[in-house]
């Protein structure tokens, strides 16, 4: 199959999907005005790897010839995930924004199964010759993959009984041909991605019962499935003009209530069923690598917020007060912090389980976690700097009337900086700071990769803590204990 064109994507999601948004149901996801914007970026990305100059950062070419998404190659090597990163930075350069769920952000949750045949192997061969087999497809026939990992879960009592045999998605049959599946996930991109990993995360499968066992299930999904319904959030930047709102009615990521009533998938699909081996390993492990694209994503953010600040200070002169260099400095002191997390990930990377190079898990989640935790103080710190006509600047049409221009001219106008160039860095900043978008896309960074209490979770379970409890027994002479276990 080869890489996909843009032309072939949009072509491709006209497949008979049914898709929910407004109060309607699309009949072309590629072209409703809801979702076109964020089908042509995705669609500049694949024509992009056509192209001469920028096709040695956005692919590779597998031992047989074939070539593959350089996001979509799976890490065997340090310069493996380097070049990864440069393909991260290479398509939010080319794009002037940044999109988080585009397929190389979530592709890596099926890596981290592949790091468990061994493990699949045992319960039964078919799931980890799947599993190969899905890894290797969705690099050759360029699929927009996903992830669906949260059910609407509700009331915690319901999950395994009650209507319909429980919330959670499970399975409810199997025949020669597959399973069948019931129930529901949230997945943003869903309605214009080829495919999802769909799998459980929540609950210690590790101390699972056998009535677990039908919710314990991970699989490809076609997004086309007959059953699967795709029921959408409103666009944000639906309506807006583009010169006000410029992120917004580019970037909008459409987010998925998913619904799978009663949907068929082929036993080829199934990665893992009425395992709860399965479902505690993919749960504790789902981020091992797309944690490093997203937290690239959060890298560029902090990048922003710079750009934003500094240009806005730089116009007025502001930029010469010591207490802005330094609110200006702590910008930069996140921005590296990320930097550095990601940097040495990479540096300090370790071989996986299933022999792939995996970034260095504690650096990588700790880096996740500083970039989330600290993103809204440095938003504030960046709106601080910017000052209030962040929000109350009036948009373009005003700003053009000829009745009103001159006053404009006179209050807006400084140095080099005409009225209309310093709205247009201020609605930029507003549509990443201030607006209805912004204030969406901090809550995705706050839950997409899970909520914080499983971030904060990653990082106790990856960091090697003997070092340090044997620095102590050292230092103060004590010997080794067991830790107490009852709580
Ligand atoms: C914009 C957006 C996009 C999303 N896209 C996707 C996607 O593409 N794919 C996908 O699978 N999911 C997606 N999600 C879902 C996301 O992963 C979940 O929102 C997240 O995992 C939290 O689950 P929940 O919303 O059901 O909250 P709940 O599980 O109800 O938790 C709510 C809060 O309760 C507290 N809490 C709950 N349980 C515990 C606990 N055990 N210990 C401590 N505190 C606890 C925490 O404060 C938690 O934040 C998306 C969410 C958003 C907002």
């Amino acid at each position: 199959m080869g890489l996909m064109t843009g032309k072939q994507y949009r072509e491709s999601l006209n497949d008979g999907r049914e898709v929910y948004i407004d109060g309607e149901k699309v009949k072309n996801v590629a072209d409703h005005p809801a979702f076109k914007p964020i089908v042509d970026v995705k669609a500049r990305m694949y024509d992009m790897a056509f192209e001469k100059e920028l096709a040695d950062k956005l692919t590779t070419t597998l031992p047989d010839g074939e070539v593959v998404s350089r996001a979509y190659k799976a890490p065997e090597s340090k310069e493996d995930l380097a070049a990864i990163r440069k393909h991260v930075e290479t398509v939010l350069d080319d794009l002037g924004g940044i999109v988080y769920r585009v397929g190389d952000e979530t592709i890596g949750e099926m890596w981290s199964l592949y790091d468990a045949q061994d493990r699949l192997n045992q319960i039964d061969p078919t799931y980890a010759e799947n599993i190969r087999y899905h890894v290797d497809r969705v690099a050759r026939e360029d699929l927009f993959h996903v992830s669906a990992n949260t059910d609407p879960k509700g009331d915690r009592s319901k999950l395994f009984s009650g209507k319909d045999g429980g919330t959670l998605l499970h399975v409810v049959e199997e025949n020669d041909k597959g399973i069948v599946v019931k129930g529901a996930k949230f997945e943003t991109a869903a309605a214009y991605a080829h495919q999802a990993f769909v799998k459980p995360t929540i609950l210690d499968w590790n101390a699972g019962s056998e009535k677990m066992a039908p919710f314990a299930c991970g699989f490809i999904c076609d997004m086309g499935s007959p059953g699967l319904k795709h029921i959408c959030r409103s666009p944000l930047g639906l309506g807006q003009n583009p010169e006000d709102y410029p992120v917004s009615t580019k970037f909008d990521e459409i987010d998925t209530l998913l619904i799978f009533d009663n949907v068929l998938i082929p036993w080829e699909n199934v990665l893992f069923h009425r395992s709860l081996e399965s479902a505690a390993y993919i749960r504790s492990t789902v981020h091992r690598y797309s944690a490093y694209n997203y937290t690239l994503r959060m890298l560029r953010r902090a990048d922003y917020l710079i750009g934003i600040a500094l240009l806005n200070v730089e116009q007025t002169g502001l930029n010469q007060l010591q207490a802005v260099k330094e609110k200006i400095s702590q910008l930069i002191n996140y921005r590296e912090g990320i930097n550095a997390h990601l940097t040495a990930a990479v540096t300090e990377a370790e071989r996986s389980p299933g022999g792939l190079m995996m970034p260095n898990q504690s650096l990588l989640y700790t880096g996740r976690m500083f970039a989330l935790r600290n993103f809204p103080a440095m938003a504030h710190l960046t709106r601080e700097l910017v000052g209030g006509q962040l929000a109350v600047t009036p948009d373009t049409a005003t700003m053009a009337d000829p009745e009103i221009k001159q006053y404009f001219d006179q209050y807006y106008a400084v140095g080099e900086w005409t009225p209309e160039d310093r709205g247009k860095l201020l609605y930029f900043a507003r549509d990443l700071l201030n607006s209805s978008f912004a204030g969406h896309l901090t809550t995705f960074e706050l839950f997409a990769q899970s909520p914080p209490f499983a971030q904060y979770a990653a990082v106790f379970n990856n960091f090697d803590m003997e070092p340090q409890r044997e620095l102590v027994r050292r230092a103060a002479g004590l010997k080794k204990k067991e830790p107490v276990v009852s709580i």
